[in-house]
């Protein structure tokens, strides 16, 4: 069994073939797919599978705390295992491309700031949207930037 389909299970999710597969699918990602990625990859799998199908499951497992909804800014939501251990990502504006970091005086930093204002720190979501040092200035003015 895959690792979340053995979570599925041990949650008492009903495990149908499709959810299955579905399941499969994210469990092999390596990168963060958004929905059209994972009907893609699924259905290539089993060509019943629908779009609506992958819609309902993924928001099943978000739901069941087993898979991480992330957004990247492109207003498209992305999905990956949720993870004992945390990481954080660097979005690279051009390419899309995501990296996987995690930095122990970020997290430091985090928890401390909570502290400072009363709290504790129980999550977080940190996403820095970059683009390479050695890019093009040409070609970074058509892109979108949220920066001020
Ligand atoms: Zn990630």
């Amino acid at each position: 069994m895959d690792r979340l389909e053995k979570l599925c299970v041990d949650k008492g999710m009903r495990m149908t073939e499709q959810r299955r597969i579905i399941a499969r699918v994210l469990t092999q990602a390596e990168d963060h797919p958004d929905v059209e990625e994972v009907y893609r990859r699924a259905s290539a799998v089993d060509p019943r599978i629908s779009i609506a199908t992958v819609y309902r499951t993924l928001r099943l497992f978000e739901e069941a705390g087993i898979l991480a909804r992330h957004d990247f800014g492109d207003g498209r939501a992305r999905y990956e295992e949720a993870s004992e251990d945390h990481h954080d990502h660097l979005i690279d504006l051009q390419s899309g491309q995501v990296v996987e970091f995690r930095d122990d005086e970020i997290e430091r930093l985090q928890a401390a700031i909570a502290d400072r204002l009363g709290y504790r720190l129980v999550d977080h979501r940190l996403e820095l949207f970059a683009v390479r040092k050695d890019a093009d200035p040409a070609k970074l003015a058509s892109l979108k930037l949220r920066s001020r």
